[in-house]
């Protein structure tokens, strides 16, 4: 058994940008022997896709739908299905938080991700060429900034969702995030994680997407450790690591590679929260199987 709970997936069903199943993605974490994983699906009020369909979901159908499947990772014993947890990836706009604080506090998640995905009001996907009008060293402070204001905004979210989000769309050739592009900002976000407990999200999905957008190898498009030391240095403990699968082929890709990059660095534990308490595994049980 892998030690580690994926908890950040979407489902064709409820984000719009997504076609995994559930089934799939239950029948993915026994393949792959992890203790569990979560659902994390969009909730981004006030936005809509090209084609006009919304990037929230009905939260009480998804309680209704998701609820009575809930197991907890902590609990699960040997023979045991995956564990399974019910989260939502909250996309923060200076606007709508009072929405997000509201859909936090009215339903029983396990866990909320505060994540941006608009800057200025711009999706970096479809509107890159208004996003990037400057240095990469520009855009990412101001991006990070926007990441501590979601922060400080959402304390009682869990997770702080893809720093390096913004990344994947930038034009230029290289444009990892590093700690040197926007050192006070990094600084600002790390100190209000850590006066909230939140979690810094290592996202997978960031390394595949550089390596297919920007012909990265894998060992390249690794997060720089710059910025996770650094969150360690100002007293930050918890970190996450997912998939952020939104489609069958991304569940679990390039996990192993990158969990082993960390372990270097000294991160090899990784928490989850069961109706919003952190777990983690201090040592490793004899459960435990480096792969
Ligand atoms: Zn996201
Ligand atoms: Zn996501």
């Amino acid at each position: 058994m892998i030690h580690l709970v994926d908890a950040h997936n979407h489902l064709g069903d409820w984000s719009p940008d997504a076609s995994q199943s559930y089934e799939t993605l239950m029948a993915r974490a026994r393949e792959r022997g992890i203790l569990g994983v979560g659902i994390s699906d969009h909730y981004d009020p006030n936005c809509e896709m090209a084609d006009g369909s919304a990037w929230t979901f009905d939260p009480k159908a998804y309680m209704d739908t998701f609820y009575p499947r809930r197991r907890m990772p902590s609990g699960r014993k040997e023979g045991d299905p995956p564990g399974f947890l019910l989260g939502i990836e909250l996309g923060w706009m200076p606007e709508t938080g009072a929405v997000l604080h509201d859909v936090v506090r009215d339903h029983p998640f396990d866990f909320s991700i505060v994540s941006i995905h608009y800057f200025k009001n711009l999706d970096p996907f479809t509107h890159a060429d208004e996003i990037y009008t400057s240095s990469l060293h520009k855009v990412y402070t101001g991006v990070i900034q926007a990441i501590a204001d979601s922060a400080e905004d959402m304390a009682e979210a869990n997770i702080v969702g893809h720093f390096d989000f913004f990344s994947r769309y930038a034009p230029e050739r290289d444009s990892k995030m590093h700690y040197s592009h926007a050192p006070e900002a990094f600084d600002r976000l790390f100190r209000i994680m850590v006066k909230n407990g939140q979690a810094l999200e290592i996202n997978v999905g960031t390394v595949n997407s550089l390596m297919k957008r920007k012909g990265y190898s894998l060992k390249e498009a690794m997060p720089d450790a710059a910025i996770l030391n650094r969150f360690r240095e100002l007293g930050g403990r918890s970190f996450t690591i997912c998939s952020d699968a939104h489609h069958e082929d991304q569940n679990g890709l390039h996990m192993k590679e990158t969990m082993d990059y960390l372990k270097i660095l000294g991160i090899d534990s990784f928490v989850w929260f069961e109706a919003g308490e952190e777990k983690k595994i201090e040592k490793r049980g004899p459960a435990f199987r480096d792969e």
